[in-house]
C-alpha cells in the first residue's frame, strides 16, 4: 500500500489513563487496524500518534472510547493532522515526564479475579504470594510518590524485578504489561511475623500461617495492608473482641468486619443486590447492611446496633488471611480510639504496642494512609459516607474554572479538596480533629496533596467556625482566605455532585454548624440563586444546655425542647422519661440557665430534635458515638408496618426574615402518645414521616423545583427515601448524595463549589 493513502493523527487523551492497562489497550488496538506510530505516557494523560489508512483509522479512534479498560476513565480525546512518517510498527515509548501535571491518579484497585486464580493455583508461581498485582488490579494512590504513575516514582522503586517479571511487565500482550508494582515470590516484598515486643518470629509463607493461628486462637493481631494498618480479631470471639474495645479504648462504637466470600456475608446480613455487587466492587468499601438476628458474631461488634458493616478481602494478603481462617474477622483501623491510622512498621509498632498480641507486617512502604471506604444502599443507589480507598483522590466530576484552591473542610469526619485545572478533587478520609495526632495528620495530607499534584493553591477556604481545628490550620496557611457556612458547603456539595445550576433549594440538616449569625444551626432551608443564598428557612431554635455537651446527651436536646413547649411549667407527667433522666439538682441547674444563650446556645438543629425525640420516648439518654440516638430511632421507624401519618406542625411565614418549621405541635403529640402506652417504633415512625412532609410543604411554599438533600440526617435511609418520594410525589426534584458523603466528609468539596458557584467571597 502506498504510504500516500495514509494519514496519520496526533491524539491526546486525559482523565484517567495511566495504571489501567491504556497503553497496551492501545497497542493492540493498533495491530488490529494496522496502524503504526507510537504511545507515550506524559503528565496529561496519554499522547499517541497513529498512522493509517483512515477508514481504520476512524474505527480505532471510535474504539478508544467504546472498548476502553474497565477502570479508565476518558476525559477527553483531542486529534490535529500530522504529516505521514516512517515509523515501521506500533510502538509504546517511555514516559516523558514534562507538562503540568494534570493526569487522573488512581485509586487503589481490590484484586482482580486472574489475580485470584493465580494466588489460589497450587501449580502457579505466585501461588499464595500476598503481594500479586496486575494492570487491571493492585495499589496505586498507596504507593505512588509522584506522577507519572512509574515504577521509579512508586514505593515499588526498592524492589529489582526477577527475569520472569520483567519479560511480564515488557510484554505488550501479557496481562501485567507496565503494572508498576509487579512483583512475585522471587523478587516482591516479603511478610514478617513479629511478637509483640517487635521480634522477628517468622517471615513469608510461615508468617502467614502464624498470624492466622494467632488469631484462632482468640489473639489481636495487627495486619499491615494496603493503605494502613488493620487490628484483626476473630469476630465471634468474644473475648478477643472485648480486650480490644478495652485496649484500643472504644467503648460501643461498631466495629467493621471482614468476612472471606459474599457467602460468608449472606450469613451475618441479609442483602440485597445491589449491596451484593458493591461488596464485590474493584472499591470494596465497608458496606453498611441490615445485620441477620442470627449472625454468628459476638453482640460486642456492634452493640444494640441494627447494621453490621462488612467488607470482603481487597488485596492478596486479605484473601489469603481470610481463606485460612474461613471466618469474619473484625478488621478496624490499626489506632488507638480517634487517631488517625498507622502506616510506617515503625509506628506502628510504637504505638499499637499493648493493643496487638502480635503483628504481621511486610516491607513494601505505604506512602500515604488511606482508611477503608463506607458506603450505604440509599433509594437503590450506592452512597457514600466515607470517601477514602477505592475512590480517593478520584475527581468529582465538575467543571472546575479558575485559579487553584484549597478547601480544608470542618471538624468531624475532616476531609481536605483541591481544585485545579478542570476538576474539584477530595483527599481521602481524615477523620475527627480533636486530637493533637489528628491535626498532624491533617497538615501532613494537606501538604502531600499539594506535593504530589504540585499545585500550589492561592486561595483557602474554610468553615465559618472559628473553634475549627481546620479554620485555625487555614489561618496559619499562605493565600488569600475565603470562610463558607456549614450548611451552604452542604448544599453546594451535592449541588456540584450533580452538576446543578442555581436556583436549587437546598435542605441542610446535620448535628451542628456555625450560622452566619453566629448562632447554632443545623435545620436548615436555603435558597441558592444565581451569584447568591438565603436561609429561607429553619427549625425554631431551642436552647441547648451545656452546648456541645449536648451532642453526647440526647437527654439534654430533650430538655431544651420541653422548656421551650412548658417553660417553667414544666412537670414530670408530661414527660416522665427525660424528669427522671435527670437529678432533681442537676435539672433545676440545667432549666435555670436555659434563658442564657451563653450556657445554653439556641440551636435550630435536626440532628437535636432526632436526639430529643430518642430521649423522651425512652431510647436512648446518652450518646456513646456521634448520631448513635438518630440511628436508633432510624432503625426502630423500620419495625413500625405501614407508614403512618405525619403528626401536625406548623410553619410561621417570616416575611422577608427565616420562617420558622415550629416543632411544637409536633412534639405535643408525641407526649400524649407516650402517656397513651404508644410504641416508640410507632412513634419514631411517624417522626420520619412528618420530617418529609415538613420538607414537602416548605419546598411548596418556596416553589423552586430542584431540592437538594444534604448533611448528616440524610444519612438516614428512611427519612431521605421518604423525603424524596414526598417531594417527586409533589412535582419536585430529588437529590440527594451519591459519591461526595452527606456528612461532614462532604465539607470541603462543598466549600470549593460555594465559590465556583459564585456564593462566597474573599474576607475584606
Ligand atoms: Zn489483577
Ligand atoms: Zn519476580
Ligand atoms: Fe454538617
Amino acid at each position: 500500500m502506498e504510504s500516500k493513502d495514509k494519514s496519520r493523527l496526533s491524539i491526546r487523551v486525559r482523565g484517567a489513563v495511566q495504571g489501567v492497562g491504556f497503553r497496551p489497550f492501545i497497542y493492540r488496538l493498533a495491530e488490529r487496524h494496522h496502524l503504526t506510530g507510537w504511545i507515550v505516557n506524559n503528565s496529561g494523560g496519554v499522547h499517541i500518534e497513529a498512522q493509517g489508512m483512515p477508514a481504520d483509522l476512524d474505527a480505532f479512534l471510535r474504539a478508544i472510547r467504546e472498548e476502553a479498560p474497565p477502570h479508565a476513565v476518558i476525559r477527553s480525546v483531542r486529534r490535529t493532522r500530522r504529516e505521514p512518517s516512517d515509523d515501521g510498527t506500533f510502538r509504546i515509548l517511555q514516559s516523558d515526564g514534562r507538562g503540568a501535571p494534570t493526569a487522573w491518579i488512581l485509586p487503589d484497585i481490590a484484586t482482580c479475579p486472574d489475580c485470584l486464580r493465580e494466588i489460589f493455583d497450587p501449580a502457579d508461581r505466585r501461588h499464595l504470594y500476598p503481594f500479586t498485582n496486575c494492570t487491571y488490579c493492585g495499589p496505586r494512590f498507596t504507593i505512588l510518590e509522584r506522577i507519572p504513575y512509574d515504577r521509579p516514582n512508586t514505593s515499588m522503586k526498592a524492589f529489582r524485578m526477577c527475569a520472569a517479571c520483567e519479560r511480564e511487565y515488557n510484554d505488550p500482550r501479557d496481562r501485567r504489561f507496565h503494572a508498576q508494582p509487579n512483583a512475585c515470590p522471587d523478587c516482591g516484598p516479603q511478610l514478617e511475623y513479629r511478637d509483640r515486643d517487635g521480634r522477628i518470629l517468622s517471615s513469608r509463607r510461615d508468617a502467614m500461617d502464624r498470624a492466622a493461628e494467632a488469631i484462632l486462637g482468640g489473639k489481636i493481631v495487627t495486619v499491615k495492608g494496603l493503605g494502613g494498618f488493620h487490628l484483626i480479631a476473630d469476630a465471634a470471639d468474644r473475648d478477643a473482641v472485648r480486650a480490644l474495645r478495652e485496649r484500643k479504648n472504644r467503648e460501643e462504637k461498631p466495629l467493621a468486619l471482614m468476612v472471606p466470600d459474599l457467602d460468608a456475608a449472606e450469613t451475618l446480613c441479609d442483602l440485597s443486590e445491589e449491596e451484593r455487587r458493591w461488596l464485590a466492587a474493584p472499591e470494596a468499601p465497608i458496606v453498611l447492611a441490615d445485620k441477620k438476628p442470627d449472625a454468628a458474631v459476638a453482640p460486642e461488634i456492634a452493640p444494640d446496633n441494627p447494621f453490621l458493616g462488612i467488607m470482603l478481602p481487597y488485596t492478596p494478603l486479605h484473601h489469603i488471611l481470610l481463606a485460612a481462617l474461613g471466618r469474619p474477622v473484625v478488621a478496624t483501623s490499626g489506632n488507638r480510639s480517634d487517631e488517625p491510622i498507622c502506616i510506617d512498621n515503625g509506628e506502628a509498632l510504637a504505638r499499637l504496642r499493648g493493643v496487638a498480641d502480635a503483628f504481621l507486617v511486610h516491607d513494601r512502604p505505604i506512602l500515604r494512609p488511606v482508611d477503608d471506604s463506607v458506603g450505604r444502599i440509599v433509594a437503590g443507589e450506592r452512597t457514600l459516607l466515607r470517601r477514602s480507598r477505592g475512590y480517593a483522590p478520584l475527581p468529582i466530576s465538575v467543571g472546575w474554572k479558575g485559579e487553584p484552591a484549597l478547601a480544608v473542610g470542618g471538624q468531624l469526619k475532616n476531609t481536605v479538596a483541591l481544585a485545579y485545572g478542570d476538576r474539584i478533587q477530595p483527599g481521602q478520609h481524615i477523620g475527627d480533629l480533636d486530637s493533637e495526632p489528628a491535626r498532624d495528620h491533617f497538615i501532613r495530607i494537606v501538604r502531600d496533596l499539594q506535593a504530589f499534584t504540585e499545585v500550589r493553591p492561592g486561595t483557602v477556604l474554610h468553615d465559618l467556625n472559628p473553634d475549627y481545628a481546620s479554620t485555625q490550620e487555614a489561618s496559619r496557611m499562605e493565600g488569600r482566605r475565603i470562610p463558607v457556612q456549614h450548611h451552604l458547603a452542604h448544599v453546594a456539595a451535592c449541588m456540584a455532585e450533580h452538576g446543578l445550576e442555581p436556583p436549587v433549594l437546598g435542605v441542610a440538616w446535620d448535628g451542628a454548624g456555625y450560622g452566619t449569625d453566629g448562632t447554632v444551626w443545623g435545620g436548615e432551608f436555603l435558597t441558592v440563586r444565581d451569584g447568591g443564598w438565603e436561609r429561607t428557612a429553619a427549625f425554631r431554635p431551642f436552647p441547648l444546655a451545656g452546648g456541645d455537651r449536648a451532642a453526647r446527651e440526647p437527654r439534654r436536646s430533650a430538655l431544651g425542647v420541653l422548656w421551650g413547649l412548658f417553660g417553667d411549667k414544666w412537670t414530670e407527667p408530661d414527660c416522665p422519661a427525660v424528669w427522671r433522666a435527670f437529678s432533681d439538682a442537676e435539672r433545676t441547674g440545667l432549666l435555670q440557665i436555659m434563658q442564657k444563650p451563653s450556657l445554653a446556645p439556641p440551636a435550630s438543629s435536626a440532628g437535636r430534635l432526632f436526639d430529643a425525640v430518642a430521649a423522651m420516648t425512652g431510647t436512648m439518654l446518652f450518646n456513646r458515638f456521634e448520631g448513635q440516638a438518630a440511628m436508633r430511632l432510624e432503625h426502630l421507624a423500620g419495625k413500625a408496618e405501614a407508614i403512618p401519618p405525619a403528626y401536625p406542625f406548623h410553619i410561621r411565614d417570616g416575611k422577608a426574615e427565616t420562617s420558622r418549621v415550629d416543632w411544637g405541635p409536633m412534639i405535643l403529640e408525641i407526649l400524649a402518645g407516650i402517656r397513651d402506652g404508644a410504641e416508640p417504633a410507632y412513634i419514631s415512625a411517624r417522626f420520619h414521616e412528618t420530617l418529609a412532609r415538613i420538607i414537602e410543604e416548605t419546598a411548596v411554599r418556596i416553589g423552586i423545583r430542584r431540592v437538594v438533600l444534604s448533611g448528616g440526617c440524610f444519612q438516614n435511609k428512611r427519612l431521605t427515601e421518604r423525603a424524596a418520594e414526598r417531594l417527586t410525589a409533589s412535582g419536585f426534584q430529588a437529590y440527594f448524595h451519591r459519591s461526595v458523603p452527606p456528612n461532614d466528609g462532604g465539607i470541603s468539596v462543598g466549600q470549593l463549589a460555594a465559590l465556583k458557584y459564585g456564593l462566597v467571597r474573599p474576607e475584606p
